[in-house]
C-alpha cells in the first residue's frame, strides 16, 4: 500500500464533471475512465486504449484537473494508463496497483503524462500545445509555402520573415503552424522567450491590466520577448484601444529585430476594421495563405493521424472520406475520431458499410440543406462590412459588385436554386447577370488564391449557420 489514495476524490470530481458535460460526453468518455490509483499528488486512471487517452487528454485535461485539484487542495498530476477493460473489472480498480503494473506502453504514456499535467509545457509557455510541431505536420500543395515559410522563421527568428502572417479559413491548420513555431524556437534556442496568445487572450490581458492600473505588467509580458505569436487577429474587429496597444507592441518588437507571426481567417486586405497603420504593419512582412488540402494531402493526413493513435482503417474508408470531407482538417479528423470512437465503444471493426452509416451527417450535401440566400447574403454582407441591401440594390461599385458576385457564386456551389431564382433574390436582377457574376468569380479564382480561402471561409460560416439555427 502506497499512503496516497484519491479515490474518494476521484469518485466526486467525476459527479462534478458530470454536472458540467453533456450526457454524450459522459457516455462516450467519461463511463470508460476508471480511478487506477493514487501517487504523490497525483491520480492514475486508466481508459481502455490509446485513442481514448488522446482524445480525453485533448478534450477534458483542464476540466479534470481544475476540478481535481480544486477538490484536494493541491496542485495535482493527473497520468492515463491504457487498460483494456476485461471481465475482471473489479480487480482491475484497485487503488494501489501502479506500483506493481507498469502500463505496456510506457514510451508513450509519459509523454501524454506530460501533456496532461502540463508540466513541460507549464514550465515554458503555458499556453503551447507540445503535440503541434512539425513533425505531425503534412506538408503538400495547399500548405507548402505557408509550411516552409514558418520553418524558415523558426530556424532564424527575427531574421527570416519578420513578421508574418498566416491566413486560411477554420480548420486548415493555422494555430498548428503558429504554434509549431513556437515549440521549435523553445526547442532549439535555449533562453529565448516565447509568447503565444490568441488576439482574444491579448485584448483580455490588455483591458483586465488597465483596468487594475497594471500596464506595466502588459508591457512586460509583451514586449520584452523574442517572438511574439498572435492567433486569429482577425478576433480584434473594431477594438480600437487594443488595436492601439498592438500597434505600440509591434513597433517595440520590431526596432529590436524580434521574431512576430500573426494568423487570421482572411487576408490584411479584407480585414475591414483594421486601422490603416496597423494593416500597414501586418503588411509589412510576410503574407502566406492555407488552401484546403487536396486528396493525397487529406490522404496523408489521416494517415499519420492513426499511425499516431496506433490504430487503422482500411484505405478505401479512408478514400471515402477523403472524398467527402471537402471543407477543413478539422472536419477531416472529427469523421476519423467519429469511426475510430464507434469501433472501439462497440469492439466492432469498422465495414465500408458501418462508415458510411456513421458518417451520414458529416458528408450530407450541403445541396439538399436548407441553406436560404438569405443566409448567404447576410454572412457575404457582414463578412464585407455592407448591408445585405447592398447586395440586392442596384450600386454598381466595386466595393459592393465584387462581394454580390462572390454571394451570388456561393449561392450556386451551394445550393440549388436556379440562376433565375438566385437573379429575383438579388434584386430582381436578370439570371444572365448571375451567370456572368459565377464566370467572373470562376475567372478571378484561378489567378488569385486568396479569393479561394475568402470563398471556404464564408462557405463554412454559412454552414455552420444553417446548424445553429
Ligand atoms: P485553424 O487554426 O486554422 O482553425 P488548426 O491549426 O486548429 O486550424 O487545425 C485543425 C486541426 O487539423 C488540428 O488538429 C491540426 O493539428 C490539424 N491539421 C491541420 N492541418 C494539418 C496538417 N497539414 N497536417 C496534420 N494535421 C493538420
Ligand atoms: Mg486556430
Amino acid at each position: 500500500m502506497n499512503e496516497w489514495n484519491y479515490d474518494i476524490f476521484w469518485k466526486e470530481a467525476l459527479k462534478q464533471i458530470r454536472e458540467k458535460i453533456s450526457e454524450i460526453d459522459n457516455s462516450m468518455w467519461f463511463k470508460n475512465i476508471r480511478y487506477y490509483g493514487s501517487g504523490k499528488n497525483k491520480i492514475i486512471l486508466s481508459v481502455p486504449s490509446t485513442f481514448y487517452k488522446e482524445q480525453v487528454t485533448q478534450k477534458f485535461s483542464d476540466l479534470i484537473l481544475s476540478t481535481i485539484s480544486e477538490l484536494t487542495g493541491s496542485v495535482m498530476e493527473i497520468e492515463f494508463i491504457v487498460k483494456q477493460v476485461t471481465t475482471q473489472i473489479g480487480k482491475e480498480e484497485n487503488t494501489n496497483g501502479y506500483k506493481e503494473s507498469e502500463p505496456k506502453n510506457k514510451v508513450k504514456n509519459s509523454k501524454s503524462k506530460q501533456q496532461i499535467t502540463g508540466k513541460d509545457t507549464l514550465e515554458k509557455n503555458s499556453n503551447l500545445r507540445r503535440d503541434y510541431v512539425f513533425d505531425n505536420f503534412v506538408i503538400g500543395e495547399s500548405n507548402t509555402f505557408a509550411a516552409n515559410a514558418c520553418i524558415a522563421i523558426s530556424k532564424n527568428p527575427g531574421k527570416a520573415y519578420n513578421p508574418c502572417l498566416i491566413y486560411g479559413g477554420v480548420g486548415l491548420g493555422k494555430t498548428h503552424l503558429i504554434q509549431s513555431i513556437g515549440n521549435y524556437i523553445l526547442d532549439n534556442f535555449k533562453g529565448m522567450k516565447v509568447e503565444y496568445v490568441t488576439a482574444e487572450q491579448f485584448t483580455n490581458d490588455f483591458i483586465r491590466l488597465l483596468g487594475e492600473g497594471e500596464m506595466y505588467k502588459f508591457k512586460n509580458k509583451y514586449r520584452k520577448v523574442d517572438v511574439l505569436l498572435i492567433d486569429d487577429i482577425h478576433f480584434l474587429g473594431k477594438k480600437m484601444s487594443t488595436q492601439e496597444e498592438l500597434f505600440h507592441t509591434f513597433n517595440a518588437l520590431y526596432d529590436y529585430n524580434k521574431q512576430m507571426v500573426f494568423t487570421s481567417d482572411r487576408p490584411v486586405s479584407e480585414l475591414k476594421n483594421l486601422t490603416d497603420r496597423l494593416r500597414s504593419r501586418f503588411s509589412r512582412g510576410l503574407n502566406v495563405d492555407l488552401q484546403p488540402p487536396r486528396y493525397e494531402t487529406k490522404f496523408a493526413i489521416l494517415k499519420q493521424k492513426l499511425e499516431t493513435l496506433g490504430t487503422n482503417l482500411d484505405d478505401e474508408i479512408l478514400d471515402l472520406i477523403c472524398k467527402n470531407v471537402t471543407t477543413n482538417v478539422r472536419d477531416l479528423e472529427a469523421a476519423l475520431t467519429k469511426l475510430i470512437a464507434y469501433g472501439e465503444l462497440l469492439n466492432k471493426k469498422i465495414t465500408m458499410d458501418i462508415a458510411k452509416e456513421q458518417l451520414k451527417d458529416e458528408f450530407s450535401n450541403p445541396r439538399h440543406g436548407n441553406i436560404t440566400i438569405d443566409i448567404i447574403q447576410k454572412i457575404v454582407a457582414d463578412y464585407f462590412n455592407l448591408s445585405q441591401n447592398d447586395l440586392r440594390g442596384k450600386k454598381r461599385t466595386k466595393a459592393i459588385t465584387f462581394p454580390r458576385q462572390i454571394a451570388m457564386y456561393i449561392t450556386r456551389e451551394i445550393t440549388e436554386y436556379s440562376t433565375t431564382e438566385v437573379g429575383v433574390d438579388f434584386g430582381g436582377r436578370d439570371h444572365t447577370t448571375v451567370m456572368h457574376a459565377c464566370q467572373r468569380i470562376e475567372s478571378k479564382l484561378k489567378s488569385d488564391p486568396s479569393l479561394e480561402s475568402i470563398i471556404q471561409n464564408l462557405i463554412r460560416m454559412i454552414k455552420e449557420n444553417r446548424i445553429n439555427s
